[in-house]
């Protein structure tokens, strides 16, 4: 695969269709208009054209459009047909265009040719696959500020921070007499707590993001016959999990994938935390605890009827994992008749919900309490709105952009080397090691933009995009 290659695909998605594109880019694009369209289409103007096959016999008439290098989407020459949706006329012009001497592209391979050729970056140009695979209006917004480059600038600005804070430890290295002064500095350390707070922000953003993309884990959890099972298919619309008034009935993980107005949320519910002799429930047990580990939110079950203080989960707090935030559902409110103080006591939880950027993952001391009944569905709404306000639906700040795991890993690594260059200049005073972890750290930030990226990696990106994008 190189870049001299002229690929072609179409554009459009199989099928029929009033239109279908067939769009070229490389170097033999102006030779091979020449011949299809008898002469190349003059730049950027829509021309009325037939494309010929090899026989000059018209396979199709419609609109071409030329966009010379470097002004066009990959950078290159490229030439874009639209003729009349029908595969079999699609294919005619993908074949005659093939026998040319263009290849057929790969998938992603025009967005891959843009990033090469510097048109956008890695994470632009991932938001254009999120954009095409957004399944919600929230995450089609949430991938065009990336895509017009808000996650990038964020990015980099923080990459400018580690870089002059570098700049700062190096040129104390080089003044080795002074360089234990330079590194006592006050001024140092300040800066170091502004990186931390920068990188922080940076951080839940991308978490934000994520979860729009990915959708988020939800663990059901509670004590046995709390209404688990029953709230998973209440949130579901459908039955998803095994129902049955005997405690233990769930004791494997069920795994459900539902969406609620399109965001899509993992929906794990756990065998009962409660202590048992029998090994298959324990093993339940173990299973429910490792996925809580992994959760973005975990619901609380409590029976409201058996348990109105919420006593299951004072007892079970401890054992839970610190930063996973929970939110506490008080379920059979229609025999435990909780639905008295709603609807105004249940918004006003909603509302004093921690909703604002971060909040789906910062710790909370109290977690929010919603009423709900399982068997009636009352409340259920109101829980759908909460589970939207914690993967940021409405509540990220100037809105949220869209991100993958794979920023959130290059992040988190940036953060592991600031604190270790922190620590090395705290506890050690190395000069040349805190410059060293700072580089590591802008390394790693490097790669979510793309500076530094391997083949490898870029060719798993773009691999996930569609044939002609
Ligand atoms: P799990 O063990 O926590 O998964 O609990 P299940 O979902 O299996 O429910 C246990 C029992 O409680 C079943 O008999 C359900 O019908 C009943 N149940 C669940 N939710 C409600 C509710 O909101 N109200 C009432 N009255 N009963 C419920």
């Amino acid at each position: 695969m190189t870049r001299t290659d002229t690929i072609v695909a179409a554009a459009t998605p199989p099928g029929r269709g009033g239109i279908g594109i067939v769009r070229l880019s490389g170097p033999k694009v102006p030779e091979i208009a020449a011949v299809m369209l008898s002469e190349l289409p003059r730049p950027r103007q829509v021309t009325f054209a037939r494309f010929l096959d090899a026989s000059r016999e018209p396979i199709d008439a419609g609109l071409a459009l030329f966009f010379p290098a470097p002004a066009s989407y990959t950078g290159e020459h490229v030439l874009e047909l639209h003729g009349h949706g029908g595969p079999l006329v699609i294919e005619a012009l993908v074949t005659r265009v093939l026998e040319l001497g263009a290849r057929r592209a790969q998938a992603g391979e025009f967005t891959q040719r843009a990033f090469l050729n510097d048109k956008l970056d890695l994470a632009q140009a991932e938001a254009i696959a999120d954009l095409i695979d957004a399944g919600s209006r929230e995450a089609v917004r949430a991938a065009m500020r990336s895509l017009q480059g808000e996650f990038s600038a964020m990015v980099r600005g923080l990459t400018e921070a580690v870089i002059d804070l570098r700049t700062y430890v190096e040129a104390a290295i080089d003044f080795p007499e002074e360089e234990i002064d330079f590194l006592a500095d006050r001024e140092l350390l300040e800066r170091f707590q502004a990186v931390r707070e920068h990188l922080k922000g940076v951080l839940e953003s991308a978490r934000q993001g994520r979860l729009l993309h990915d959708g988020m884990t939800v663990v059901i959890a509670g004590r046995p016959n709390a209404g688990k099972s029953s709230l998973l298919n209440r949130l579901a619309g459908y039955d998803a999990a095994i129902v049955t008034p005997i405690p233990g009935t769930t004791r494997d993980v069920v795994r459900e994938r539902i969406a609620i107005d399109g965001m899509p949320l993992h929906v794990l519910d756990t065998a009962g935390l409660r202590h048992a002799g029998d090994p298959v429930e324990e093993e339940g047990m173990r299973r429910a605890r490792a996925e809580i580990e992994r959760a973005d939110r975990v619901l609380f079950v409590i029976d409201a009827a058996e348990d109105p203080s919420a006593a299951a989960w004072r007892e079970e707090r401890a054992r839970l994992p610190a930063d996973v935030p929970v939110t506490l559902v008080l379920n059979k409110c229609d025999i435990a008749g909780s639905l008295e103080k709603s609807p105004a006591a249940i918004f006003q939880t909603v509302a004093s919900l921690p909703g604002a950027k971060g909040a789906a993952l910062a710790p909370c001391a109290e977690p929010p309490r919603l009423h709900v009944s399982a068997l009636t569905g009352a409340g259920i709404e109101v829980l759908r709105g909460h589970l939207k306000g914690c993967m940021g639906f409405q509540t990220v700040e100037g809105g949220a952009i869209s991100a993958r795991l794979r920023h959130l890993e290059s992040l988190a690594r940036a953060r592991g080397h600031v604190e270790e260059a922190e620590r090395q200049l705290t506890e050690r005073r190395a000069g040349e090691l805190v410059a060293e972890e700072l580089r590591a750290a802008q390394t790693a930030l490097n790669e979510i933009t793309g500076e530094f990226t391997s083949d490898d990696l870029l060719g798993r990106i773009f691999a996930g995009f569609c044939i002609g994008k």
